[in-house]
């Protein structure tokens, strides 16, 4: 097999996992060919994944279809493209002298979603109150969920090195993820749930105020963006969120399992140093 043809289905496998299609394999006594073999699922089965419902023409993907010939041609001037973003959403009012202490002590011992029953802590987000770079993440995981601090377990180990490689310490940048309990065996987070957590995060960043949001994975992209596309359709370019530049990248647990993605993610964040204005690690 060719580099091309390899990187071509590579990248192929990595969106449909993105999506959390799969798993692919091939029939080798019963098909013809690896592409027939491949168990592609239906379109309802493909939008019942992601986390935001369909919707027939939501505002990312009007801004993504005019974006396109823009994208084309700003990837051959190699200059970052900022989106015109969405208006204000349905929960959102300004609230004076929000703080973080505030949301916090609103969220409270929260049962307002299922996610409560099986929590052992709220993981409401750590890190610079002033950060001028948020990382958001999908949900607690079961480390997150028992030390009441998001990304500490194997994934976070991870992401603190890519912030340490982006010469910044993890006090520097502020930590959160879209919805503040553990979902139960890490499954993904419904969209009921997200529905009634992410007005905090967007409370949140409102407080922050931050120049750059860093998604990591699909979750927290599609709930910013209000999309149901695929992170591979959109990874790596940038958005206009509110005022602040939106990244999204693959999480740090897709690079756990796909080490290969690493350098698609040191790109993504190479960017958003270029922005920050920040230096890579010097190695000793
Ligand atoms: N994965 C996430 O998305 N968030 C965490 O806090 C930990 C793992």
């Amino acid at each position: 097999m060719n580099e091309n043809t390899r990187s071509h289905i590579e990248s192929f496998l990595r969106y449909a996992e993105d999506l959390r299609l799969g798993p692919y394999y091939r029939d080798r006594k019963g098909s013809p060919s690896a592409a027939s073999a491949m168990k592609v699922p239906a379109a309802a089965e493909t939008a019942a994944s992601s986390a935001i419902p369909a919707t027939s023409s939501s505002a990312f993907e009007r801004r993504m279809s005019s974006a396109a010939p823009l994208a084309a041609a700003a990837q051959e001037r190699r200059v970052p493209i900022i989106q015109v973003s969405t208006g204000a959403s349905l929960f959102e009012e300004h609230i004076e002298n929000d703080s973080l202490e505030r949301i916090r002590e609103y969220i409270g011992d929260c049962t307002r979603c299922k996610l409560h029953k099986a929590r052992t802590n709220i993981v409401f987000g750590v890190g610079n109150p002033k950060a001028d770079l948020v990382f958001i993440g999908e949900g607690p995981g079961h480390d997150e969920d028992v030390q009441g601090e998001p990304f500490v377990g194997r994934a976070g180990k991870l992401l603190t090195q890519m912030i340490e490689a982006m010469g910044l310490r993890r006090q520097d940048v502020y930590i959160c993820n879209v919805v503040k309990c553990r979902p139960p065996e890490n499954r993904l987070p419904e969209r009921d749930e997200i529905t009634t957590c992410s007005p905090f995060l967007v409370r949140q960043l409102a407080v922050i105020q931050p120049k750059v949001i860093c998604c990591l994975g699909a979750c927290a992209a599609q709930t910013l963006l209000e999309t149901n596309q695929g992170i591979s359709r959109f990874r790596g370019e940038w958005f206009d969120y509110r005022g602040a530049k939106l990244i999204a990248t693959y999480h740090p647990a897709y690079l756990l399992r796909n080490p290969n993605a690493k350098g698609e993610v040191w790109k993504d964040l190479q960017k958003v140093m270029s922005v920050l204005g920040l230096k890579p690690k010097q190695r000793r």
